[in-house]
């Protein structure tokens, strides 16, 4: 089945194609982002496959559309970046890969935790120039803190169950009691109860209307003054200007991020050559205590495998008429 591959970095197309071997669809790699401008660029082609910055649009949908694609299949569990009821109008599926190592992102964010308290990176920085100074490398104990997880589906559960492992006492927040969690003794609150009460805040709900900024400036006057927060989940979470001013005013201890509200024009690609012009994250990376990464958490062997075949299974699906195991609700 011809498929255009959006954001093709050379991993993918590595990996799309090693798992591509059996079935051989064509593949053709776009290393551009899905916007209403490079839409064109899928002509013909009976799916498109996207990541996180790709805009699936209702306009970006329908000019797809009108070109053939009747399958988008993004190469993510989250799917914020997709106006699903807009494909169903249109009659094209969406599937989403529901199930990858989630152990991935769960201990990539607490890598972030560690790296961001402990001052990791600085320290490393440091030594590499010569400087064996400990001075402004001072962190806390995990053990015996209080940390809050927002969203304790399976990365959340996974996050929690490591966190108590370092002897931290867990709270959470979710529309959904999670066993799992609630067997670590975690306790679920309301956002401000759980905010006030942590040391350290992980996000790990999806991007929704609900969700939108649930770091906001009133949620972080609230925040236990000095407390970390880590975002791997979706940059849209975190009212970023507002956790700048909190960070300028101590009022937030430490922010470790993997994703950015702004992330679509800056995130997997080289730009040490080029003039940024997105102010905030250029403050962000200012701050001796925040530790920002580029949309990495998944990043590893395990998942970007299960990731390729998933999406490689759907288009075999798709393309033999069968039930698709991963389709995305309109
Ligand atoms: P999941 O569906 O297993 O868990 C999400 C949890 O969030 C669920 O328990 C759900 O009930 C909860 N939730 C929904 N609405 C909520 C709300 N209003 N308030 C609080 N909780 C709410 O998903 P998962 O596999 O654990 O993934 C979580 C998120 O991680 C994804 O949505 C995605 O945004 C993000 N993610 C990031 C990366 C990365 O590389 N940085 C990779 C994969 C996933």
């Amino acid at each position: 089945m011809k498929t255009a591959v959006f954001s093709a970095r050379r991993y993918d197309q590595r990996l799309l194609t090693q798992a591509n071997a059996h079935a051989g669809h064509e593949l053709i790699f776009v290393q551009d982002r899905l916007t209403a401008d490079t839409a064109r660029l899928a002509e013909g082609c009976a799916a498109v496959c996207v990541f996180v910055n790709d805009s699936v649009d209702a306009e970006v949908l329908a000019r797809l559309a009108a070109q053939g694609t009747r399958l988008v299949a993004t190469r993510s569990t989250g799917y914020n970046h997709i106006d699903a009821s807009a494909a169903a109008a249109l009659g094209m599926a969406v599937v989403r890969v529901t199930d990858y190592s989630p152990h991935s992102v769960a201990e990539f964010a607490v890598g972030l935790l560690l790296a961001v308290n402990r001052k990791i990176a600085r320290a490393s920085a440091r030594t590499r120039d010569g400087n064996f100074e400990l001075e402004g490398l001072m962190g806390f104990d995990l053990h015996g803190k209080t940390v809050g997880v927002i969203g304790t589906g399976k990365i959340g559960a996974i996050f929690a169950r490591i966190l108590h492992g370092f002897g931290c006492t867990l709270l959470g927040h979710d529309v959904v009691a999670n066993p799992a969690f609630e067997a670590l003794g975690g306790r679920y609150l309301t956002v401000p109860e759980l905010m006030a009460q942590s040391d350290v805040i992980s996000l790990h709900c999806p991007l929704l209307p609900s969700t939108h900024h649930i770091v906001n400036a009133a949620s972080l006057a609230g925040l236990k003054r000095g407390a970390i927060l880590v975002n791997t989940s979706r940059g849209g979470l975190v009212d970023t200007e507002a956790a700048v001013l909190a960070l300028k005013s101590g009022q937030l201890g430490g922010l470790a991020i993997d994703v950015y509200e702004q992330e679509a024009s800056l995130f997997f690609q080289d730009l040490s050559s080029t003039i940024i012009t997105d102010d905030v994250i250029q403050r962000l990376v200012s701050f001796p205590n925040v530790i920002v990464t580029g949309h990495q958490a998944f990043f590893t062997v395990e998942a970007i495998g299960q990731i390729m075949a998933t999406t490689l299974e759907s288009l075999d699906d798709f393309e033999a008429g069968r039930p698709l195991r991963n389709l995305i609700p309109a």
